[in-house]
């Protein structure tokens, strides 16, 4: 295929926009969209934007950086991408923040306030602002966790948080469905990212947590990206409602 060829499928592909493009498994997802449709990605600063957009080869359509504690930024940064793509087919609510790592009663409400401000409160109002440029059909797809559903020990605050955007995609799934939008959780289990590179670098953690995962290893961003890429695809659309396990079978 030709570099023309390439741009004519993007300019006739999906629209879609990524929180957390700028990394880990939002990034992945980006630059195997970005071969085939017109992909925007939002960072939480445009430090970390820029960065990604010059270290990546991927042709996304557009960048933009969006503090998902802003509600307004949130809204004003949709209503922006969807007025330069001219609409949306599909948004990957992507974008969290990690636990404290801590017993439950060291848990500080602090760092609890914060985790459900980023990934409950900033993940529902990115889907709420991305509803209404949704075309339809459409389809949010929301990155839960293996732990929304597999408590983890020490992580209360992560557990709780992601237990609620599968809540929240369950019930937008009731809610839109019938108008032609597709809701769907995905809950993975580990891969390697900023946010766990931490842990999966650590023998002896890797270790603790390769014993819990039949599959006896962690997931790879190709897997999670090639996933994404089915979800938000046509073929995907009567999985509305769906709570996803893409884990290797872990038992937390
Ligand atoms: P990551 O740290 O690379 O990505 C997190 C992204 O969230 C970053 O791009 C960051 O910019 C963005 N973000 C954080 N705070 C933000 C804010 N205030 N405003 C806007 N954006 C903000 O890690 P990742 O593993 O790629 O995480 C992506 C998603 O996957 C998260 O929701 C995470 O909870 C979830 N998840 C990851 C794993 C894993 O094993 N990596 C497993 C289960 C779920």
């Amino acid at each position: 295929m030709t570099a023309a060829d390439n741009e004519e499928q993007r300019a006739s592909g999906r629209r879609i926009l990524i929180s957390g493009g700028s990394s880990g498994i939002g990034l992945a997802a980006a630059e195997r969209l970005a071969a085939t449709d017109r992909v925007w990605i939002l960072g939480s600063s445009t430090s970390s934007v820029e960065a990604a957009v010059r270290h990546s080869a991927a042709p996304f359509t557009g960048s933009s950086a969006c503090d998902l504690a802003d509600h307004d930024q949130i809204d004003a940064a949709v209503d922006e991408v969807a007025a330069r793509l001219g609409g949306l087919d599909a948004v990957f609510v992507n974008a969290g923040i990690d636990g404290q790592g801590v017993p439950a009663q060291d848990l500080s409400l602090d760092h609890f306030r914060r985790v459900l401000e980023i990934n409950v409160l900033g993940a529902f109002a990115l889907a709420r602002a991305g509803l209404r440029h949704l075309d339809r059909p459409g389809t949010i797809l929301f990155t839960a966790s293996v732990n929304a559903v597999k408590p983890e020990v020490d992580f209360l605050d992560y557990n709780a948080s992601k237990a609620a955007v599968v809540s929240i995609a369950k019930t937008l799934a009731l809610e839109v469905s019938h108008q032609g939008v597709c809701v769907i959780a995905l809950c993975p289990g580990y891969f390697p990212t900023p946010m766990t590179n931490a842990y999966l670098d650590d023998p002896a953690i890797s270790e603790e947590l390769l014993s819990r995962i039949p599959a006896r290893r962690f997931g790879t961003l190709d897997e999670i990206a090639e996933t994404v890429d089915f979800l938000l695809s046509p073929a995907a659309r009567f999985m509305t409602g769906a709570v996803l396990t893409l884990d290797g079978g872990t038992n937390l």
